[in-house]
């Protein structure tokens, strides 16, 4: 009944989706969209209070087949059928899935023909269990703006036989395909990509355009999953840091460096800093990429480089930190803290975590002023914000 109701709204499921029960990526299903974002605005409200004013929430326009980076586990039915899916819950059962509402619609679509293709070359599955066979996982990621589209198998050896033909038949019915890769993942782990790349076709990564810049991504980087919201909740970062052309800026955990790159345009110097040496190379790549010469971007732990920072007395304007969703620690915020800017615009996807982080930061003498959340993932209890601190 609430589906139904639901049809007028924006966006709305126009049935219940036949794999909720076993799929569980969408927390929200057959809530109107309006509702969950009334559900992600109490819910921020409820978890600020006493710690930030919260803005109203900015839903997307069309809230379905927003994923632009799509996942899908390769398995196979005890009749030998090959089947992509998502793990169940709790489990190592994938679940089969021949479409999916919020991913991308031609990525759902190459994975449709990587269905049929797989089997007619005579690629086995891999075998979790017995650690046997070939396939284990696509990824594929879609270019926002660019629509450039880069296809990753997900391997347990670094030979794919046959790989030339099957790249031409791959292609002949997805000429839109820009890049394919093979990712060699030989381990028993349940991370999906392993550490080595061979590119079969293209440059092995894509490129997109937000906020008037370009990024390039490998396969390994990190990407907000949904272009055209991170671009207005990066706008809202930009315009809360006030920058005027003088500031040191700090991007911390920066990925290929989007925040820091929009940011370098209206500042005078920004280092920005990421674990992943992927993501830092192309994030430097992305700065030649953009003629920007005012930014540099390093490979190391958040934590240890801002605390060397503070130890050797730097000073910074502005700090922007966009943490994963297990935030920040305290030995970071204490060091940004002693850098003593005027400014910290922090981005979070994790609200319980940016809760504990603010908290800390008032006792360090920073004052949240206003949180935006964001939603970026419709359909799924996950909420973006961008809050605004500044030294009390
Ligand atoms: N700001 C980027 C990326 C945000 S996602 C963007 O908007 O696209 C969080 C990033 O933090 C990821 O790229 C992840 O690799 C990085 N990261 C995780 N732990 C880290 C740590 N301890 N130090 C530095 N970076 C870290």
């Amino acid at each position: 009944m609430e589906a139904k109701k639901g049809q007028k709204e924006r966006g709305a499921m126009p049935d219940a989706c036949p794999y909720a029960a076993r799929c569980g990526g969408c927390d929200y299903q057959g809530i109107p969209y309006e509702e969950q974002l009334a559900i992600k605005q109490r819910e921020m409200e409820t978890l600020l209070k006493g710690l930030a004013p919260v803005r109203p929430i900015t839903g997307m326009e069309n809230p379905t087949h927003y994923r632009c980076k799509v996942h899908a586990v390769l398995s196979r039915t005890r009749k030998g059928e090959v089947v992509t899916g998502v793990y169940e819950a709790g489990s190592h059962r994938v679940v089969p899935i021949k479409g999916c509402r919020i991913e991308n619609r031609k990525a759902d679509r190459i994975i449709t023909t990587l269905r049929r293709l797989i089997p007619e070359f005579r690629y086995r599955i891999y075998d979790e269990d017995a650690g046997t066979g070939l396939l284990r996982h696509i990824l594929i990621r879609v270019g926002g703006v660019t629509g450039q589209i880069l296809v990753v198998l997900v391997a347990a050896s670094t030979i794919l036989p046959n790989k030339n033909a099957f790249v031409r038949a791959l292609l002949a019915e997805h000429p839109e395909i820009t890049s394919i890769v093979l990712n060699v993942n030989d381990r028993q782990t349940n991370m999906v990509l392993g550490k080595r790349d061979i590119v079969l076709y293209g440059t092995g990564t894509i490129e997109d355009r937000l906020c008037g810049m370009t990024f390039r991504i490998s396969p390994q980087s990190f990407y907000q999953v949904n272009p055209p919201q991170a671009e207005r909740l990066y706008n809202k970062a930009m315009e809360l840091a006030h920058l005027t052309g003088k500031e040191r800026v700090i991007d911390a955990y920066c990925g290929t460096g989007t925040i820091g790159l929009i940011a370098s345009r209206h500042a005078a110097e920004v280092i920005g800093v990421e674990l992943n040496a992927d993501a830092v190379k192309d994030a430097n790549a992305n700065a030649r990429r953009n003629q920007v010469t005012n930014a540099r971007f390093l490979c190391a732990d958040a934590t240890r480089f801002l605390v060397q920072m503070a130890e050797e007395g730097e000073h910074a304007d502005v700090v922007f930190l966009d943490p994963p969703r297990s935030g920040s620690t305290p030995e970071f915020l204490s060091a940004a803290a002693k850098l003593a800017p005027s400014r910290i615009v922090y981005i979070s996807c994790g609200p319980d975590t940016l809760a504990r982080d603010l908290k800390l930061l008032r006792e360090l003498g920073y004052k949240a002023e206003e949180a935006w959340p964001y939603d970026l993932f419709g359909w799924t209890k996950h909420i973006e914000t961008v809050c605004l601190l500044t030294h009390s």
